[in-house]
């Protein structure tokens, strides 16, 4: 559609055209007013003519009567002289033959003029010359037929001519007769007659000019035609008059009936002409009124294609445009005329190089304009660069298809285009963060794979660089295939025989960006953690070896202190028990209690001893249920001499007597005993009223349990807090800064922590955790560290 037909187009839907009903009345009642006025007129006219023509009929016809009336009563007249004469001379042959052929020469209409004797013998028969007639009555022989007999009898009678009743000739033709009685004193002589054929009376008598205008004949009563001046028989009733015909009387009546006139039939050619034209105006509006609906409804249907057209053209996002075969643009759509911001009237009829092609690109431009002109453009599209009329520049993907019209041979060709800059961001960014993923897991130091377990196809999904260079020789156990539980999770640690390396390896179902469930193993290399652990392992057993002897050469000091008090007062006992047997006072029943009490001082002793065998002994260290409260009363009980030594008092607050702890029992009861020991050394400054140790357990959840070991010493700087658990970091001249070191790796060795805060009042609080008993029911690795954390955390929140 080129800019023309599309104004035609706009300009018709805006007009919208509605064909007012005016528009065909107007015509048609124009075209009946003008078909009943010429109806009319040619009625007024006819009518008019018709009355005219009636007039003149009466009167034509009158005027016949008259001229037949009088040729008849002439001719009557002739024949009564004809009768005077034989009267007053007689009868005389020549005279009568003379008179007979005047009369015959004179009226054409008479026939034959006879004499008719008294005894009705037709004595003399004058027949006319220079004319053939038909002789009615032959001479001499007696009249018999009965109109002639009754005329004849009647002028008898009545001594008046008389007029015959009209008869019929042996010809066929139909005759009247006069006849004249000759009456010769008084007596009836005889009868002059003259025949008359009827319808001589009509040629004859009744003048030319009327014959030509009427068809004029002589009905008898009966209405029964007797004689015509034509064969022809027409029947204009309108035009037509009949008078009495008398004579010859009887009921004869002359009929005219005006033939059709020229200007009758010029009238009547005159009005079919005028109805013809009529019919043909008619014809014609009604051709027209059928063209016209045709035309109407074809407009309203091309309206509503061109609307639809028009709407789709408006709401379609695709930027069209059409070329010439020279490259001339010769349509754009709305769309691309939003696209570059030019108007379609600046763009249609334009010639390369366009506004919107970028200053930078133009051979580009020209290129893609050479491909598409020359039909090789790529089926796929061309990528082109736009430039919108502000000046800044979108990608857009340009479709190339011929422009062929309805008869088969191309015009141009169309292009669509379309602003490709929003998705190419997102692909250009899709690609970017795809590189980034496959980045990041490619440099992750951890092998991940995901596999399709629905699959037939061995190829994972994905593979990460490290999963081929770890698993190439010999893979991980495959875990179970069927796991599609999207919270399961599997994990295993796995030693890859061939590098003879550890890996953890764990395997989860997820969902794959297609929503298929699909498989991801990742397995990180756990050998330096496995080797960190057995050195760990081996390092504790040598640290517990070593603290051992440490502990060793301490308890030795204290195991003097410890076996002097029961060794003395055995020592005390047995010679007070010896020196009462030497003086011989003594009765058995004193000496039992004393025995005892050296017996229970012995069993201490010999607890000592076994204590320190079994500490020295063990190897490894083992872990076992145990009640905490009692662990701790052991504890105080062998801190109690150096306790007592320094007036130090010890106070247990426990109120879970019966918390049992997953411990080995004599290892915590050293760690107490050097948190006890530290303590008592750190309120050596102090009175002797002051210095308390106190001992406090509570649970921090139900899988662990905290022990608190407070003093009122001087307490820990905070920069030196952590640095006390380092080995050989101490304070004192004879100090050997290992206690609270093996301290901490026996309590971490039992899944615990164990630190130090300042405490409220001054000195400070050794705090170590440790499972419970509930713990083996309920997962002691997984809530371990959350324990200890919670602890440490509620332990700072309260200082
Ligand atoms: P040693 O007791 O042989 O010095 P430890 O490892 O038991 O070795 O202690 C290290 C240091 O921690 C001590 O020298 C001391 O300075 C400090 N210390 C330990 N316990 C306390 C305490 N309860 N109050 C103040 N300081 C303490």
């Amino acid at each position: 559609m080129n800019t023309l037909e599309k104004r035609i187009t706009q300009l018709r839907i805006s007009d919208q055209p509605r064909t007012s009903p005016l528009v065909w009345a107007t015509p048609l009642v124009g075209i009946i007013l003008f078909i009943l006025a010429m109806g009319a007129f040619f009625y007024t006219l006819h009518s008019e003519d018709q009355s005219q023509a009636k007039l003149r009929t009466i009167r034509d016809v009158e005027l016949a009567r008259q001229t037949i009336r009088t040729r008849l009563l002439g001719s009557q007249e002739r024949l009564i002289q004809i009768a005077r004469s034989i009267e007053q001379q007689g009868f005389e042959e020549d005279s009568f033959r003379r008179q007979a052929n005047g009369i015959l020469s004179d009226t054409p209409e008479v026939s034959s003029i006879l004499y008719i004797n008294q005894e009705r013998e037709a004595t003399l028969v004058v027949l006319p010359r220079g004319r053939s007639t038909e002789v009615v009555h032959d001479p001499g022989v007696i009249i018999e037929d009965a109109e002639s007999y009754w005329a004849f009898a009647t002028a008898k009678e009545g001594g008046l001519p008389v007029f015959a009743r009209p008869f019929l000739s042996i010809s066929g033709a139909v005759y009247t007769e006069i006849h004249v009685p000759v009456i010769v004193d008084s007596k009836f002589k005889g009868v002059v007659a003259a025949t008359l054929p009827i319808s001589a009376i009509l040629n004859d008598a009744v003048p030319t000019s009327f014959t030509q205008l009427y068809l004029v004949s002589v009905v008898d009563s009966g209405g029964n035609m007797i004689a015509s001046n034509s064969s022809r028989s027409i029947d204009n009733a309108k035009l037509s008059h009949e008078v009495q015909l008398d004579p010859p009387g009887h009921g004869l009546k002359l009929r005219a009936v005006l033939y059709r006139t020229t200007t009758e039939l010029f009238q009547d050619m005159l009005t079919w002409a005028v109805l013809g034209l009529s019919a043909v105006i008619v014809w014609s509006f009604i051709l027209l009124y059928r063209h016209s609906k045709m035309r109407n409804q074809a407009e309203r249907k091309l309206l509503a294609e061109t609307k639809f057209r028009r709407a789709m053209e408006n709401s379609v996002i695709t930027g069209m445009r059409a070329f010439d075969m020279q490259g001339r643009i010769t349509y754009v759509n709305p769309a691309f005329c939003k696209m570059t911001g030019y108007k379609e009237s600046e763009l249609v009829g334009m010639t390369p190089p366009f506004p919107y092609w970028p200053e930078n690109s133009y051979q580009e431009q020209e290129e893609a304009l050479r491909l598409i002109l020359s039909g090789r453009a790529p089926r796929q599209g061309l990528e082109v660069n736009i430039r919108r009329r502000e000046g800044s520049i979108f990608a857009a993907r340009m479709y190339v298809s011929p422009l062929v019209d309805s008869e088969g041979s191309q015009s141009g060709w169309m292009t669509s285009i379309t602003d490709i800059t929003e998705p190419r961001r997102v692909r250009e960014e899709l690609a970017a963060a795809h590189r980034r993923f496959v980045r990041i897991l490619e440099e992750l130091d951890a092998a991940v794979v995901v596999e399709d377990p629905q699959s037939d196809s061995p190829e994972p999904i994905f593979t990460n660089r490290l999963h081929k260079d770890w698993f190439s020789k010999a893979s991980p156990p495959g875990l179970d295939k069927t796991l599609n539980d999207r919270s399961a999770m599997e994990s295993i640690e796995w030693l890859n025989p061939v590098t003879q390396r550890w890996y953890e390896v764990r395997r989860r179902p997820i969902s794959w960006v297609d929503g298929r469930t699909v498989l991801m193993q990742v397995a990180t290399d756990i050998s330096s953690r496995k080797e960190t652990e057995k050195v760990n392992r081996q390092q504790q057993e040598k640290l517990q070896f070593t603290s051992r002897l440490i502990t060793l050469g301490e308890l030795a000091s204290s195991l003097a202190h410890e076996l002097n008090q029961p060794l003395t007062a055995i020592a005390n006992y047995t010679m007070g028990g010896v020196a009462r047997l030497k003086a011989g006072t003594v009765k058995s029943e004193d000496l039992l209690p004393v025995m005892e009490k050296v017996s229970v001082q012995a069993q201490r002793a010999g607890d000592v001893i076994r204590r320190i065998r079994e500490f020295v002994k063990q190897q490894e260290p083992n872990r076992s249920l145990c009640l905490l409260d009692k662990i701790i009363q052991d504890a105080i009980g062998f801190s109690r001499l150096e306790a007592r030594n320094q007036g130090t008092r010890i106070v247990v607050n426990n109120p879970e007597a019966n918390l049992q702890v997953v411990a080995d029992a004599i290892l915590i009861e050293q760690v107490l005993m050097n948190l006890i020991k530290n303590g008592i050394e750190a309120m050596g400054h102090l009175n002797v009223i002051d210095r308390v140790i106190e001992i406090h357990v509570n649970r921090v959840n139900s899988t662990m349990a905290m022990v608190r070991v407070r003093d009122y010493g001087s307490g820990v700087p905070e920069e030196i807090r952590e640095r006390l658990f380092e080995s050989f970091f101490t304070t004192k001249s004879n100090g050997m800064g290992m206690g609270l070191n093996i301290c901490r790796t026996i309590i971490e060795y039992h899944q615990g922590q164990l630190w130090v805060d300042p405490a409220p009042n001054g000195g400070s609080e050794f705090k170590f955790t440790l499972p419970t008993s509930e713990s083996i029911t309920n997962k002691p690795t997984a809530t371990n560290d959350t324990a200890s954390k919670d602890s440490r955390n509620t332990a700072n929140a309260s200082k």
